[in-house]
């Protein structure tokens, strides 16, 4: 299965770049978040067609008539790898969703290391005779 929910939520349209190692050209005048870059895939004169928004991950690639555009990450690694969606998403979760990308964040290293259990103590009646704590130390 395509993992395309978890890398919508974990790769970064910044992500995004570097894995394709795209050359940033400038800003585009209107919206400083919005980003031009050459096209890897469609060589065109334009020498910065694609346009990539580095909050939403939005793209347009102008070199074409079709202006090929998508809304994620699998969307540009397909346009600039010239690969399918699911071509694109295997690149993708391969690089950033590996075993060591995934890990949990460390757990506190000061974790307790006894437990302590409620007892009750009931007679051959069944009567409660007593409650009381103990304590398993388990650092020795
Ligand atoms: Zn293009």
């Amino acid at each position: 299965m395509i993992p395309f929910a978890e890398l919508r939520q974990r790769v970064t349209a910044q992500d995004a770049v570097e894995f394709l190692g795209l050359k940033f050209v400038r800003s585009d005048a209107k919206n400083a978040r919005q980003h031009r870059y050459s096209c890897p895939k469609c060589k065109t004169a334009d020498k910065d067609p694609l346009a990539i928004n580095m909050d939403t991950l939005g793209f347009t690639c102008f070199a074409t008539p079709q202006r090929p555009h998508g809304t994620d990450a699998v969307g540009l690694v397909a346009h600039c790898r010239d690969v399918s969606m699911s071509e694109a998403a295997k690149m993708l979760a391969d690089h950033f969703l590996t075993p060591v990308a995934r890990a949990a964040p460390p757990i506190a290293a000061e974790a307790p290391t006894s437990k302590v259990f409620t007892v009750t103590i009931t007679d051959k009646d069944g009567q409660v005779v007593g409650i009381g704590d103990i304590c398993i130390d388990d650092t020795r």
